[in-house]
């Protein structure tokens, strides 16, 4: 059988995720420390768990609503109301997803025909560009610019647009730079995606970890509600990755729409993970700010370290990730990093995995405890001491 013949061409064209093949790598190093995953060092809180451990020993096996159980759509819609804004209509407006992924993937396929273009800042999460891809849509990145500390640039934006623009994909805080959005910017934005007809998707997962400020939604700005879709999830603030369970919140006629293709993909998150989702909105909050504080710390941290071995670092304003420049040391972003695994057992990922905007950066996780960050930055700066010593033997010959 030859392949070639069987894999559809979008597919066999997708590259792979250049992350993927680097942990793979740092999995067979013991020693190493990896400031490279995406996702929380903490497990999840005992009582998220112990909910789901409830509803199995209850017999909660089943298949559920294709929406989402009734109880966590009404759950989010309460928490919506109360952290970002707006007020969704659980029955209509609220649809439970495996995971923002799904969301994503769902919701460019509800929307998009061939050829539609999204618009999107990158650096960006590295499945933007594929899903768009995959839903034969055309993905339009705009650069967000470390002249800028990577901030949200509007202007770019509308130089960017060109007819068959159909999504603004945003997300707040900004995976991997950090950067969050400031109201006027997002006013901005706002009027931009009203006078091009956009439809807004803005995936706000790591909204609970903003450290400057509040977070602001686009959905909350007025005459965007029904022009945007709302994206969130467990993964990242619940610290609930392994549950699998995220939502979608907007317009009745597109939730609909991405529930035709939920129906028949996924059916429906899992009902363990719905209730530990439950349990997460109702009980769960003070275990977020338990641990966005300890994040917090840990970015004063990393950032200052950063600055101090001189790879310029700005300050992220929410997430879990800084994205200092490797430039100072001559090497590219995929040099630094190999190198720096081989010879200090640090991992963290080249900033072009990230899009192309991404390079001479690198993005590195600081939801790792405390005394590996320390042991790791510790690293960091033999390595590039090594590196500048490499330097300057070289131009002395
Ligand atoms: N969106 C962004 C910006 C992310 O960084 C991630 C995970 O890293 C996701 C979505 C996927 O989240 P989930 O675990 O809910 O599928």
């Amino acid at each position: 059988m030859n392949p070639e013949n069987f894999i559809a061409d979008h597919v066999s064209s997708l590259p792979r995720s250049g992350i993927r093949d680097f942990f793979a790598i740092v999995s067979e190093m013991p020693q190493a420390i990896s400031l490279g995953i995406g996702e929380p060092d903490f497990i999840t809180p005992w009582k998220i768990r112990e909910a789901s451990i409830y509803a199995l020993e209850q017999g909660k096996t089943s298949y559920t609503d294709n929406r989402g159980l009734l109880s966590l759509r009404k759950e989010i819609s309460k928490y919506c109301a109360s952290f970002f804004g707006p007020e969704y209509n659980p029955e209509s407006e609220v649809l439970v997803t495996v995971g923002v992924s799904e969301a994503i993937d769902i919701a460019l396929r509800a929307v998009l025909n061939p050829g539609d273009k999204v618009l999107y800042h990158e650096p960006c999460y590295v499945s933007y560009s594929p899903s768009v891809t995959l839903a034969f849509g055309e993905a339009i990145p705009v650069a967000t610019t470390p002249g800028q500390d990577f901030s949200l640039d509007p202007e770019a934006f509308e130089k960017a647009w060109q007819p068959g623009c159909k999504i603004l994909m945003l997300n707040f805080p900004t995976n991997p730079t950090g950067g969050t959005a400031d109201f006027d910017k997002l006013e901005k934005l706002a009027k931009f995606a009203i006078e091009k007809d956009l439809l807004v998707i803005s995936d706000e997962i790591y909204a609970e970890l903003t450290y400057e400020g509040e977070h602001v939604s686009i959905a909350s700005l007025p005459g965007m509600k029904e022009r945007t879709l709302l994206l969130h999830g467990f993964s990242k603030g619940f610290a609930m990755t392994g549950f699998r369970v995220g939502f979608g919140c907007g317009p009745d006629w597109l939730i609909e729409a991405m529930m035709k293709i939920h129906q028949y993909c996924m059916m429906c998150a899992p009902i363990l993970s719905q209730e530990a989702a439950i349990e997460a909105l109702r009980n769960g909050l003070s275990d977020v700010s338990r641990m966005r504080e300890q994040y917090h710390k840990r970015r004063d941290f990393v950032v200052k370290r950063f600055n101090e071995i001189g790879l310029k670092c700005h300050l992220p304003r929410g997430s879990f990730y800084a994205f200092p420049s490797v430039e100072c040391t001559g090497l590219n972003e995929t040099d630094f990093c190999h190198r720096l695994l081989r010879e200090q057992e640090v991992a963290v990922v080249p900033g072009t995995a990230f899009g192309e905007h991404g390079r001479n950066h690198v993005r590195a996780s600081f939801s790792t405890s405390y005394d590996k960050l320390v042991e790791a930055t510790d690293r960091i700066e033999k390595f590039v001491c090594s590196v500048d010593l490499e330097n300057k033997k070289s131009e002395a010959v």
